[in-house]
């Protein structure tokens, strides 16, 4: 059985993860963090989730000290801050880590990476199997078209969402440039006022943000009198829950090192 330590659990995605591990006969969430309610633990049987979450629960003795222990797997979908306090607690312990956070800088990336060199540790933008799918196809498309058709990325996301762009968007955009022989510095994030013809060299990143949409990513690649739309939507959290179930299933048996998406699927 793995033991799961869910960081930011009581967010949306913790709560996704929490749901989908419902139905996991191998897994069990044995403790919880969310520090913006309070550092907290819910042992099994202790009244599950429910009793974690209302409004004013109060702090765990020994915060994430009493939550992580050797022989633990940590899930954390919560914030940079939470992600680095996730790293180094884990490398404290030895613990795997899956991470999901997104809009995280070269600090966060370090702090990985000193956790990579005593556990495993998989981090993804993106865990939707169906995103994974669509960055090949992206790949695979634009080695198939002339170099001069012009690549624009749109995602949307729910008004909640803090970062933008997406992770993904960004993942997207690497892959196209990857595909293309170009660097990172071809990005441009929005257009507005006279910019003039657009350069050919450029991938357009765009983010739109209202409602509740869950994850949206179009990537559109336009030549001389046709386009093409290629398009991943998430339509429920569950698409990533279950990719994150996965990841700690790989982690908890993988030597130390640092993973990601592809590595789970085997390539
Ligand atoms: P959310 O705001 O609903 O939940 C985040 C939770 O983390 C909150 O309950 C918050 O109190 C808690 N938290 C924040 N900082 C913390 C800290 N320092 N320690 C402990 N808990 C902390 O957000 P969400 O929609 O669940 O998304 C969380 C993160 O996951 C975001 O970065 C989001 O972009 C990312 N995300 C990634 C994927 C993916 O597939 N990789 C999918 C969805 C969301």
């Amino acid at each position: 059985m793995i033991s799961v330590v869910l960081v930011g659990a009581g967010g949306r995605m913790g709560r996704a993860i929490e749901r989908a591990a419902e139905s996991a006969d191998d897994l069990v969430i044995a403790g919880r963090v969310d520090e913006g309610l309070a550092e907290r633990l819910s042992e099994p049987g202790s009244g599950g989730p429910a009793a974690g979450y209302g409004a004013g629960g109060e702090a765990a003795p020994g915060g994430w000290n009493g939550v992580v222990r050797p022989g633990d797997v940590v899930v954390e979908f919560s914030s940079p801050e939470g992600l680095r306090r996730a790293a180094a607690v884990c490398r404290e312990r030895r613990v795997p880590l899956v991470s999901g956070t997104t809009g995280v800088t070269s600090g966060e990336e370090a702090a990985l990476d000193a956790l990579a060199e005593v556990a495993p540790v998989l981090r993804a933008a993106n865990f939707s199997l169906g995103l994974l799918a669509l960055r090949r196809a992206v790949s695979a498309a634009l080695r198939g078209l002339p170099d001069d058709w012009d690549i624009e990325i749109v995602e949307r996301h729910h008004r909640a969402k803090v970062d933008s762009p997406s992770g993904t968007a960004l993942a997207l955009a690497r892959d196209a440039a990857q595909a293309r022989g170009w660097d990172d510095g071809v990005v441009r994030h929005g257009r507005s006022g006279r910019v003039g013809p657009r350069p050919g060299r450029e991938i357009g990143v765009h983010s739109v943000r209202g409602g509740t949409w869950v994850g949206d990513h179009a990537v559109l690649v336009a030549g001389q009198g046709e386009s093409l739309e290629l398009r991943h939507v998430a339509e429920d959290r569950a698409a990533f829950a279950h990719g994150a179930l996965a990841a700690a299933r790989f982690v908890a048996h993988a030597r130390p090192g640092r993973y990601g998406l592809e590595d789970l699927l085997g390539e």
